[in-house]
């Protein structure tokens, strides 16, 4: 990037935009609850459309709720720059998460205005609808939507908790918006967002160049041995599933700490039948793996499943192994990370090189474009009353 772009935002005025946000839904312990398309939501919402305004964007939104705010480039005909994140949050979540990269991208375009900068191409700011999937349990959702990852009805039917569908609450905040201003083309992606992990403040490190999303799969592990009386049993005769599972569980993360970076997961297990004096007969656990490196982490998958049965076999036991759902890496694209680890140097912060646990809404936008992401470090206590 040329270096009159290298120049500062206007600290305070991005402080207001953040103090404005963080009143919206506001929590007990300065965090935020604002859900995908509930009042909070509409009232952020109705707050970036002024802003957007001010800053002499032009306000689209389209068919999902998903917001943009475009500034015109010199040649409105080359693609545009599309900077964002997303404004909802979990429920009694972070004020900072998402919000900053709505806002950031906001700053940028100010500062372009402060300065009587014209880019070459179009930039736009947006903002996506319910990324947190807290709401309507599908995450990512307005991003996914206008890449085609979900179909329209798919979206318009699903439902929160009280059975609301999602086309209902987007009608009821009166933010439907029209299928033709739907995103449909970006040269490139930008999303800042909070790191939602310990490396960064660990590292002493003030920005991380993400590399990419990791790859995950979640597989339904069911073991099955044979439900008999606590008492009359004796220990060589069981066949107790949820000791062959505990054995299991061990050799997994054996097997995980032999692949570097690696990360497994059971965080939910289902016994049967779940009684104090009766050795279990069946247990249910689901397994999460995930790596940046898809090759790397087929070849733990593989050696896991080996793992089981053998295991199974060792206890008298059988297992059943089913995946639930996977979902590749994404790598995002090298000459974007170079610019951010460039910009980075240029500005004299320190910088490292991460991979994305979670999901993002720049997940999704390589279907489009060169796509970028930078975390800054989440310090417990400032970020959020709980998590981020
Ligand atoms: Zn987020």
């Amino acid at each position: 990037m040329p270096n009159k772009l290298s120049k500062k935002i206007n600290h305070e005025r991005f402080n207001r935009y953040v103090k404005r946000s963080s009143e919206v839904g506001r929590t007990d312990n300065n965090g935020l609850h604002r859900l995908a398309l509930s009042q909070a939501d509409k009232e952020i919402r109705d707050q970036l459309k002024v802003w957007f305004e001010q800053a002499g964007l032009a306000t689209t939104i389209d068919d999902f709720g998903n917001m943009y705010g475009r500034r015109e480039g010199k040649n409105p005909h080359l693609k545009p720059i599309v900077i964002g994140s997303h404004l909802d949050t979990q429920p009694y979540g972070g004020r900072f998460d998402g919000v900053l990269g709505v806002l950031a991208g906001l700053e940028v375009v100010e500062s372009f205005n402060d300065d009587h900068i014209q880019t070459e191409r179009p930039i736009i700011i947006v903002n996506f609808t319910n990324e947190e999937g807290a709401r309507f349990p599908q995450p990512m959702l307005g991003s996914g939507a206008i890449t085609e990852h979900f179909n329209k009805s798919f979206v318009y039917e699903i439902q929160d908790e009280k059975g609301i569908t999602f086309e209902q609450a987007l009608q009821e905040i009166g933010y439907v918006g029209k299928e033709e201003y739907r995103l449909k083309e970006a040269e490139y992606y930008l999303e800042l967002h909070i790191e939602q992990g310990p490396m960064l403040e660990r590292n002493s490190k003030q920005i991380g160049v993400v590399g990419g999303i990791q790859g995950m799969d979640w597989l339904d592990v069911n073991v099955i041995g044979e439900k008999n009386h606590a008492g009359p049993t004796a220990m060589e005769d069981r066949k107790d599933a949820l000791a062959s599972s505990a054995r299991m569980i061990s050799t997994l993360y054996e097997i995980t700490n032999s692949y570097s970076g690696l990360k497994t997961t059971v965080g939910k297990l289902h016994v049967h039948p779940n009684v104090a004096n009766v050795v279990p007969g069946n247990v249910e656990w689901v397994l999460d793996v995930r790596h940046e490196d898809d090759t790397l982490r087929m070849a733990a998958l593989d050696e896991m499943r080996h793992a089981l049965k053998q295991q199974a076999a060792l206890d008298g036991t059988s297992v059943t192994v089913n995946e639930l759902w996977a979902s590749p890496a994404v790598l995002f694209d090298e000459d974007v990370l170079g610019a951010i680890e460039k910009s980075t140097d240029n500005l004299g912060l320190t910088r490292m090189k991460l991979y994305s646990g979670a999901g993002h809404d720049s997940k999704y936008m390589p279907y489009f474009g060169k796509t970028g992401m930078v975390f800054i470090p989440s310090v417990q206590a400032l970020a959020t009353g709980k998590m981020n």
